[in-house]
């Protein structure tokens, strides 16, 4: 692509813009496409398929130039990639105002998204890619502990010791389960057709040992789980015919779920395909390999459902793998839940999410005070500080150091106020960025993952995510973002992000008081709004004011 380069954010407490908030926004654009941060930073391309940071490098070149010298009281208009003006604005006001990817309900595909691309006029944001907060594979990481934290919460005294999960996909995002059972203290079976597939997580010490053949992975769990100690084992093989062998033998598992990628049948191995035949049979023949995929899949999602009927906790992991078996006739397919309904919504009602954040310093040191600050503001949450402790041993920063951890109404303004605090103090050596994914509380209309089964029917109602960014561009935050089609695709997602800066003057406190109440708060709305009963609580615990329940 032309003008392609390598790009690296800025280190260290000198500006090279005119204010912190804008030099922010010009260091988390150039970190989002850092080698160590981006997927294809020649290509502009962030992670999530497509998702970018930039349309074109003259778009990227226009952006840095115009944030280096934007003013405190203006604001850089960026469409879907693209800064095409800057306003005069005032100081609480956003420095960048940031939409991406969106189109009219009737045009919302994939088909007419690439048509307007090819002719230069729109790109792909996903959901932290366009709006400069991606902070590498620890994002992944942690929802996924959170989500098995929650599973252990609901269903096994609040830890996985004990218990076998067994899931199949050690790809990008699902590579990220064994270490997440293990980090909640459980054995994971992880399935792969991919020999690579299970090195690689080997080598990144995301997954501990590989199993020789079914037995063996069997013997390897349950002596584990005997001696409730944490161990991931990899199995090579297919999922859709290991998974019904593993029902017909009664093997001891007590939590089922599935990676593989099947939202795409093309790229699910179908049973009796072996893996080296894989890609050439899906290019030759797709059509046929479709039908078989699916076929296979609805053997996979037959057996979950056996697992579940044996008493197993089952759930859907967002691959839209229920979807494909139904299509292939099975009618049981919906029988287990999708992740967000069933351990994910009673967090979001307490207004919890993603909360992350990055030095702008560069320094690693910064982020361990930070984690240290946060172990002392919560110290009665275990499974906040289990993951703070691991994630502090295992992760590995990819580009500006950041961490990420779950948090909820009230602990956000609290965490976001003694950063600033930290900064002010020189605790800190540079000022930080504090923001979110969008997969969020109140931030997302996404019918097939986020928002799926809402208790009123209220799943496609998108004036939420408007909301949500009206409220953060009221509040104060540094940048805001618009985007559709993050996470699921064209036409099926609505949802908007904020970064706040803590540079540790009194200004930035008061907005990020306002921000990350107000933000989180969106959340706890609309879940009141929907009629869930812990919002409700959370509303009122908070002084969150619903006029609808007053008078
Ligand atoms: P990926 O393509 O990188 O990895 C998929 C893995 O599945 C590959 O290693 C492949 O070898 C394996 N596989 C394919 N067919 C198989 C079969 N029949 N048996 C055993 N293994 C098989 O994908 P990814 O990025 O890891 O994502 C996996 C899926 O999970 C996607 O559908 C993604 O959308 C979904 N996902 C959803 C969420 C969410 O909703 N929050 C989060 C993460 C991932």
């Amino acid at each position: 692509m032309s003008g392609a380069r390598p790009v690296r954010a800025p280190r260290g407490s000198e500006l090279t813009a005119l204010g912190w908030p804008q030099e922010a926004a010009l260091r988390m654009l150039q970190n989002n496409l850092d080698p160590e941060v981006a997927e294809h930073p020649d290509k502009l391309v962030v992670y999530g398929g497509t998702g970018k940071a930039a349309r074109d490098w003259r778009s990227f070149d226009a952006m840095v130039r115009t944030l280096r010298n934007l003013k405190q009281d203006e604001t850089m208009l960026v469409q879907s990639g693209r800064p095409v003006g800057v306003m005069q604005t005032h100081e609480w006001a956003p420095r960048v105002l940031i939409a991406n990817s969106n189109l009219v309900g009737d045009w919302a595909n994939w088909e007419e998204f690439r048509r307007l691309e090819q002719l230069g006029l729109t790109m792909y944001g996903q959901m932290t890619a366009g709006s400069w907060i991606y902070i590498g594979t620890q994002g992944i990481l942690q929802g996924t502990y959170e989500t098995f934290a929650a599973v252990a919460a609901k269903r096994f005294g609040g830890t996985l010791a004990g218990t076998i999960t067994l899931t199949a996909g050690l790809g990008g995002m699902g590579g990220a389960q064994p270490l997440a059972v293990t980090m909640n203290d459980g054995v994971a079976i992880c399935i792969d057709c991919d020999p690579r597939a299970i090195e690689r997580r080997i080598e990144h010490r995301y997954l501990d040992v590989r199993a020789d053949s079914l037995q063996h992975a069997l013997a390897l769990a349950t002596e584990a789980r005997e001696a409730r100690r944490p161990l991931s084992i990899g199995l090579l093989g297919n999922a859709a015919d290991l998974l019904p062998r593993m029902l017909a033998e009664g093997a001891p598992i007590d939590i089922v779920t599935d990676q593989t990628s099947a939202h795409d049948p093309l790229a699910y191995l179908p049973a009796g395909v072996d893996f080296a035949d894989m890609a050439a049979y899906a290019q030759e023949k797709p059509a046929d390999f479709t039908t078989r995929a699916r076929e296979s899949m609805a053997t996979h999602v037959e057996a979950m459902v056996g697992f579940q009927d044996a008493g197993a906790e089952v759930f859907d992991y967002g691959n839209s793998i229920r979807g494909e078996a139904q299509l292939a006739g099975y009618a049981r397919a919906f029988d287990f839940p999708g992740f967000v309904p069933a351990y994910i919504r009673p967090l979001f009602c307490e207004g919890k999410g993603p909360f992350r954040w990055a030095a702008l310093s560069g320094d690693p040191a910064d982020i361990h005070r930070t984690d240290r600050a946060v172990l002392d503001l919560f110290p009665e949450n275990e499974s906040l500080a289990r993951w703070m402790r691991m994630a502090a041993e295992r992760v590995h920063f990819q580009g500006l150091p950041a961490r990420i951890c779950w948090l909820g109404q009230g602990e956000r303004a609290l965490a976001g106020e003694r950063f600033n605090a930290m900064v002010a103090s020189g605790e800190l050596s540079a000022p930080v960025v504090i923001g979110r994914d969008h997969l969020d509380t109140g931030s997302v209309a996404s019918p097939y993952r986020e928002t799926e089964s809402m208790l009123d029917g209220s799943d496609a109602i998108a004036d939420w995510p408007l909301l949500n960014a009206l409220v953060n561009t009221a509040s104060g935050a540094s940048w805001v973002s618009i985007h559709h089609g993050g996470g699921v695709g064209m036409g099926r997602s609505l949802h908007a992000g904020q970064v706040s800066v803590a540079d540790g003057t009194p200004l930035a406190g008061e907005k990020i008081r306002r921000v990350l109440t107000n933000d989180p708060g969106m959340g706890v709305v609309r879940h009141v709004d929907a009629g869930y009963e812990i919002a409700e609580r959370t509303a009122a615990d908070q002084g969150i004011r619903i006029p609808m329940r007053e008078g």
